[in-house]
Parts: C-alpha cells; structure tokens; sequence
C-alpha cells in the first residue's frame, strides 16, 4: 500500500503548489468503484459527476481496467509512423458502432474539435471552392467545445476574458434561434457546430425544430452539420449520439469523454469519405492519438457500453429520474432540463446559487457540482444501481423540496 496523506494536507498542498484554475468541493476522494466514490477518511458518495460524463460506464471498471493493464504490458505507444495492432480493429469497430465511414484519434475534446474545424475549413476550399482564409463556421452562446485559444476565442464568458487576440471564422449565434442561423448564413459558411444539448451550458435542450432546421439549413446551403458529442454522446442522454433523437444525422460528429470509460485520455473525430479524405498525409496528427493503449482501452470501454445495453440503460432510467425530478415540490426550482441519465436544475435566484445544495448534497453522500451559479448538473454513471438512484432522489427531495 502506498502511504496516504491526509485530507488537510492534500488541500494545503493543492493550494500552496497547484494552479488555482478549479474550484473543487471540498472532499478529497481515493478510491472508486462504479457510481461510488471514497474519501480519504473511507466516506463513501455516489458520484453523480462522472467526471462530466467520462465515467458513464462507472469508476474501474474491471473489463476496461484489464484491457489498460494488459495492453500497457504489451505495447502502449509507438506513433503513427508505424502501424500498430490495435489501431486498424478499433477503428473499424468504432466505425461500425457509429455509422460513420472513418475515424480520426485524437486524445482530448478539445483537439477533436479542433479536428473537427480543421476537416471543415479544409472540406470547405477543396470540396466547396471558397476563396482560402475565407471559411466561416458558426457556432452557438453558451458553448462549450474545449479550452484550446481557437474554442475559447468563440466561447463566451471567462473561458474567453483576457485569452485574446483570437482567431477570425467564427460567428456566434442564440442557442435555439434558426432564423438567426438562417440570416447568417451566406457561400462562405462551411459548417454548423453545435451541441446537441448543451452540457457546461447547464444541460440546455434546444426547441425540438432546432436540429432538424440545422440540418435542413445546411442540406440547402451546402454546409457541413458537425454535433460536439463529446459530453452529450455515448448514452448520456438515452441514446448513442443525443442528436438523433432529434431524429437527424450529422455529417461529422465529435466523440471523447466516456469513449474511454475514464481510464485514459481518448478523443475521436467521425464523418464520411467525403469529408475525412480531405486529411492526407502530413496534413494533421498527434504523437499520441491511435496509440495501442488508447485502442485497447477504448476498444473495452465500447463493449461495456454495448453488452451492458448503458444506452438503453440511460433512457430507462432517465425517464423515472427526470419524472421524479419534475414532480420535486420546491420553493427553489425554475425547472428541470434533460435527457436521459442527465438533468440541469436551475434554480430560482432567491435560492442563492446551486453550491449550497450541493453542498448539502455532499454532506447526504452524493456528489453534485454546479454549473453557471445556478444550476445543479446532475450526471451519474450510466451503471448506477436502481436503488442508489432512487436513494439519491429521496435526498434530492429532502434538500430541495418545501
Ligand atoms: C468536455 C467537453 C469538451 C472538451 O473536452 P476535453 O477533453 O476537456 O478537452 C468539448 N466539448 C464538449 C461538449 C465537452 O463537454
């Protein structure tokens, strides 16, 4: 057993040493299995974070934690310089899982989404003969798509404030507002990127003619629909990609996240020939991503998500737990968003911001962060048992209710 050092000092040395760029609750967790975590002093939570939805298929999972052990003994990395075993079979697993003709690995969200602005400009002055430097893509208030400076020179907010100057191509429109899509739109607009339902945003679920609209406006004018499904895919929000059940298909899709059930950094950019073919060699890369631990681990945390039917799980599970939240008596709630295993409550300004409710939550033994002062986002592990669901609703109840 390595040598643990206590809560305080943990918190002391975080504070003295480590960039002060999170505000964390207060506990100092050690150890987790499924929807549970443990603090230091053996104070089990239930998890309802999941590390913003990368933990969807629970913490440890032991198939994906032998595929990492494994595969780290076997071969972890050797660049794209050279094939590896692992990279082609993953590949066209995620393809087929999907319905996308190829796939590009990357490692983070963010650079799946830079990925993904780079495959578009690029698509867009060979496929669509736009004049070079002149590719726009518009983008939605209230994103959020990464922390590179490129997303955050389109992002709103402090992610944005004082990171500037920023790169041009980009315009911002109201979340949910085709007309204004509609107006902005001229030859140059190479795509649409937008989140299905907006996840930082507070899970923000757009009017139900929104997606559909996008992709009509985009069929029309010859862009491309590209989902950020980096938090909202993967059956956060009861279905594979959340886009469809809006009952459309995007032409490319960023995935990330839960793609590697947590257990390692694995992000991927999926669209058709049309599209991925405009990357050739030299054009785009990363010393790390399609590396064979990525693809082991990757490779493992899919078949869970498959065998374990997570997907189908979320959307179960979330219409009792979306129900029961609606149905909370409260002084404090505005109204309850979301889609599957996945709410944003946003309360009312009288109750004085989501953190003491979370808060109270922690001190119930379940972990809940806010998100934008007013919003208590709610996201468990997708494996979450019937009865620790319903466990945390009875103190959702308690702390919220009259
Ligand atoms: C988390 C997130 C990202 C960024 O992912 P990182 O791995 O933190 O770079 C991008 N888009 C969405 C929708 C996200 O939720």
């Amino acid at each position: 057993m390595r040598e643990t050092t206590d809560d305080r000092r943990c918190l002391e040395l975080e504070d003295r040493y480590a960039a002060h760029n999170y505000h964390p609750l207060d506990v100092v967790l050690s150890r987790g299995e499924g929807a549970h975590v443990w603090d230091t002093e053996g104070r089990r939570y239930l998890d309802f974070l999941a590390a913003y939805s990368a933990v969807n298929q629970g913490h440890n999972h032991p198939r994906i934690v032998a595929a990492l052990i494994e595969q780290a003994k076997t071969l972890a990395l050797t660049s794209r310089a050279f094939h590896n075993d692992r990279f082609g079979p993953f590949c066209a697993k995620l393809a087929a899982l999907s319905g996308y003709e190829r796939v590009l690995m990357m490692n983070t969200g963010a650079e799946a989404v830079e990925t993904a602005i780079k495959a578009a400009r690029k698509w867009g002055y060979e496929r669509k003969d736009i004049p070079d430097g002149k590719a726009r893509i518009l983008v939605f208030s209230g994103n959020f798509h990464g922390r590179t400076t490129t997303i955050v020179g389109f992002s709103d907010g402090e992610s944005r404030h004082h990171f500037g100057p920023f790169g041009e191509g980009f315009q911002v429109l109201p979340f949910g507002d085709l007309d204004a899509v509609r107006a902005a739109f001229d030859e140059n607009v190479v795509a649409v990127l937008v989140e299905p339902i907006q996840g930082e945003g507070g899970v923000i679920v757009p009017p139900p003619d929104f997606l559909p609209g996008l992709r009509r406006l985009c069929d029309q004018r010859h862009a491309l629909l590209i989902c950020d499904e980096i938090q909202s895919g993967l059956g956060r929000a009861g279905a594979l990609f959340a886009h469809r059940l809006a009952g459309v298909r995007a032409d490319a899709v960023t995935i990330g996240k839960a793609l590697s059930g947590g257990l390692y950094p694995v992000s991927a950019f999926l669209a058709d020939d049309e599209v991925m073919q405009v990357f050739t060699p030299g054009t785009h890369g990363s010393t790390y991503g399609g590396n064979p631990l990525a693809c082991a681990v990757a490779d493992a945390a899919l078949d869970v998500l498959v065998d374990e039917e997570l997907v189908e799980r979320s959307a179960r599970l979330g219409e009792r737990f979306l129900s029961r939240l609606r149905a909370i008596d409260s002084p404090w709630i505005a109204e309850v968003r979301g889609a599957g295993l996945w709410a944003g409550i946003e309360l009312l300004p009288a109750a004085g911001g989501a953190r003491r409710f979370c808060e109270a939550l922690r001190a119930r033994g379940i972990l809940a962060k806010e998100t934008h002062v007013h919003t208590i986002r709610l996201a468990p592990p997708l494996v979450i048992a019937e009865r620790d669901l319903d466990a945390a609703l009875d103190a959702l109840e308690e702390v919220l209710g009259a």
